[in-house]
């Protein structure tokens, strides 16, 4: 069968053609055929040879973490939980092997403490850009078909889910609702889903990016009832004084520069997420001290999350109807490219709009 791989020591993309169909070998197995596999970041900087570890006995990496897939069939143990038809989302870390990592042992490898983790499409596992994969049924997030393909959105929306699974931890500290209003820095798809989840907890949002208004990021942004400030229009330092202070920071464009520039602005007892991998660029100076000094007076909170629990993906899904319901049509505004699997290379490469999905 076909496979959209990257071939890091040979420096180049191709689609494989006699990639082995995989059968199912555990009673706990499911067999997914894959509809749809979305494009972010992450595939780029593996198709940019930047990282990405292709399996043991491997020259390549199939690519792909963001899939939907319809079960075809399942081991004997499985059969109770899935069934050939359902729709289902794979998640994309597998647990370490380290008997002493409490977090994978308790199945929370997205906190894995060994770092030693494999995740499919970038670390030591193939990913899903390929017609047929098999999974254990307890890493697949089951999705209701009404979802429909928007479903192919499930697993950027649990970086959301996840930071905010833990932002109500930290806001539980308080004895009143501390979280009203929130900034989303970077309106990529990321930032656009984590907005819009904002927006269903009753958080008042701006999302401050870089591209001037209007643009199809805008318009979802405006959508969902949230404001749209370009870095273009307004400095840092004029949007924080003017749309300051935060009670949440969702960074969610890797941009370190913009990040520790809007922390400035967050009000007492803020919290602040980082959800996004910076590129490699050169040292930027940060003022250090005033940074600690106002996280101290203001009792805030820096919080880096990655990857995401079981928790996160039935979240995810819950939240993603609720947004369909609630806003008609506005996921779909996201899904801006749909591709064949042969021309995988354009939208890793050269993605243009802002969600791009590569239908099989
Ligand atoms: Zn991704
Ligand atoms: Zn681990």
């Amino acid at each position: 069968m076909r496979a959209a791989a990257v071939f890091p020591t040979e420096r180049r993309l191709a689609v494989v053609e006699d990639f082995p169909e995989p059968k199912i070998a555990r009673p706990t197995d499911v067999k997914l055929r894959i509809l749809s596999v979305g494009v972010c970041g992450t595939d780029r900087e593996i198709a940019s040879f930047v990282y990405g570890t292709p399996p043991e006995g491997y020259d390549y990496l199939v690519l792909g973490h963001e899939a939907l897939g319809e079960v075809v069939e399942t081991g004997s143990e499985a059969a109770g939980l899935f069934a050939p038809g359902d729709l289902g989302i794979p998640m994309v870390r597998i647990p370490c092997s380290d008997p002493n990592c409490a977090a994978c042992r308790a199945d929370r490898q997205d906190h894995c403490e060994t770092l030693q983790y494999r995740e499919h499409g970038i670390m030591r596992l193939h990913g899903f850009m390929t017609e047929y994969v098999v999974v254990d049924a307890k890493f697949l997030a089951p999705v209701p078909r009404a979802l429909g393909r928007d479903a192919v959105l499930v697993e950027p929306m649990t970086i959301a889910e996840k930071a905010f699974i833990q932002v109500d931890h930290i806001a539980a500290r308080l004895p009143w609702k501390s979280q009203r209003r929130a900034v989303v820095v970077g309106a990529g798809p990321v930032g656009l889903l984590g907005a819009m989840a904002l927006r269903l907890r009753g958080y008042e949002v701006v999302v401050y990016s870089l591209e001037r208004a209007p643009n199809p990021a805008s318009g979802i942004v405006e959508a969902v009832g949230g404001r749209y400030v370009s870095s273009q229009d307004e400095s840092t330092e004029q949007f924080a004084a003017k749309e300051g202070p935060f009670d949440l920071v969702y960074e969610a464009a890797g941009a370190p520069t913009a990040a520790f520039e809007v922390l400035k602005s967050m009000g007492p007892n803020g919290i602040f997420v980082l959800t996004g991998v910076p590129g490699r660029h050169g040292n930027v100076e940060f003022d250090t001290h005033g940074i600690m000094l106002n996280m101290v007076l203001k009792n805030q909170c820096l919080l880096g999350t990655v990857n995401a629990g079981r928790d996160a993906f039935d979240l995810a899904v819950a939240d993603l109807m609720k947004i369909q319901s609630q806003w008609p049509g506005v996921l779909d505004r996201i899904v801006t490219g749909r591709h064949k699997l042969e021309n995988f290379a354009e939208p890793v490469l050269r993605p243009t709009g802002i969600k791009n999905v590569v239908d099989l």
